[in-house]
């Protein structure tokens, strides 16, 4: 009888269900190596010459990303999200026209605001929820790449990966998705017809706060993909063995992670929808949420651990609501299993085009009734005007400006 094929989760769970070969040990060796010996006659045990090149600690953590990204795909680990990022815009030709939402995680648009001129990209920024603007913007044989976040950071816009890449494909373009929010768990983007996937695997995927690490998935080996992999090679943007292997532990648990967070973040934004304290709570699993409709579609299993909320107060407010809260965490970054709070138009800098008024929320798996109450209690403290003053400015209570 033809065995029968496991899902992800188990898939993730027993980390592929691979055993070391020597020991019989459930959890893989650490290899640290960083050279491999030549045989007598100059070749290679498994061809693996340098780790800047290959190494098996991280092609196992390569290996499952993969398989929780859709069969058929190859991974590349790099040594941060943004390490990833930069390699597939540096695998382009000076001269190639690059689309890039408007909306995605400041870093990478602060990156080809500062260098990708100097590469000689042609970097223009769309509105990729806006299929017409889409179009428009293409400039055929031209337009080289499609860069889209959804969820995109910090307003969670949602972009219709299977239209976008209809639109992208019909020209010749190539269609990168950063998938650190939803993850694989909540959307798979080669489904939808991405050819690049990239993540900050610092996030959801190792999901404990104590690793940097991204990743590239490519559909299909093909010449650009090979440029991708030559550029981690030869830049040596490579992450570390001891990274790559606390990185699929943390994989184990990504299921479980994402599908708590995400019940919990349904949570607090039903919760708060209607807050006189707020303006707006911004969470795609909202049915008011513009895109929700294509979230329902696109996503399955929830909407993710990302929400943003409006201060009605504005700025004060938020930096307010900040000084207040208790069981949340004042910091930055995302996807870890303690929720986290942060006043993102502070973290950005001046050039940020985040609302003042926005507070980002990265909901982790305490005790959604917990989170539920700090909250409550902190914007009914800033409501009735009880909230503590503090001697420090707006900027410094919400985090050191242009953090990641
Ligand atoms: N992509 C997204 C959506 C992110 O949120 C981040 C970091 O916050 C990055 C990429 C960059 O990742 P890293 O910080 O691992 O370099």
């Amino acid at each position: 009888m033809e065995q029968r094929a496991v899902s992800p989760e188990t898939l993730a769970a027993q980390a592929l269900g691979e055993v070391d070969p020597a020991s019989g040990g459930l959890a893989p060796v650490i290899n640290p190596a960083t050279n491999y010996e030549r045989q007598p006659d100059g070749s290679y045990r498994e061809d693996r010459v340098y780790t800047r090149a290959d190494n098996p600690t991280f092609e196992h953590a390569e290996r499952l990303l993969a398989a929780l990204e859709g069969t058929g795909c190859s991974c590349a680990l790099f040594a941060s999200g943004m390490a990833a990022a930069t390699a597939v815009f540096q695998s382009l030709l000076p001269g190639d026209h690059v689309l890039v939402s408007r909306i995605l995680y400041w870093g990478v648009r602060k990156w080809l605001a500062e260098f990708a001129l100097t590469w000689g990209l042609d970097v223009e920024f769309t509105d990729a929820t806006d299929l017409a603007a889409l179009a428009a913007a293409i400039r055929p044989g031209r337009t080289r790449l499609l860069w889209v976040e959804t969820p995109a950071n910090p307003m969670w816009e949602v972009t219709d990966l299977a239209a976008v890449c209809g639109l992208a494909h019909a020209a010749g373009v190539r269609v990168a998705v950063d998938n650190t929010v939803p993850t694989p768990v909540l959307t798979r983007p080669f489904e939808h017809g991405a050819d690049l996937v990239v993540h900050s695997a610092t996030k959801y995927l190792n999901g404990h706060s104590d690793v940097l690490a991204g990743a590239v998935l490519s559909a299909r080996s093909d010449p650009f993909w090979e440029r991708i992999r030559s550029w981690r090679r030869n830049a040596g943007a490579m992450l570390g063995p001891f990274e790559a292997w606390l990185l699929q532990r943390g994989m184990r648990t990504l299921f479980l992670r994402v599908h708590r967070a995400s019940e919990t973040a349904l949570a607090i934004a039903t919760h708060f929808e209607d807050h006189p304290a707020l303006k707006a709570v911004l969470y795609p699993g909202l049915p008011s949420h513009p895109g929700h409709q294509i979230a329902a579609r696109q996503m399955s299993g929830g909407f993710g651990g990302m929400l943003s909320i409006r201060l009605a107060g504005g700025a004060e407010h938020a930096t307010a609501v900040l000084r207040e809260v208790r069981v949340f965490k004042r910091a930055t970054s995302l996807g870890g299993v303690e929720s986290l709070i942060e006043h993102r138009a502070h973290v950005e800098g001046p050039s940020s085009p985040v609302p003042s008024d926005l507070l980002r929320l990265s909901v982790g798996i305490e005790a959604a009734a917990d989170l539920i109450a700090d909250l409550d209690a902190a914007l009914d403290a800033v409501t009735r005007g009880t909230a503590a003053r503090s001697a420090v400015s707006p900027a410094a209570a919400a985090g050191r400006e242009a953090g990641p």
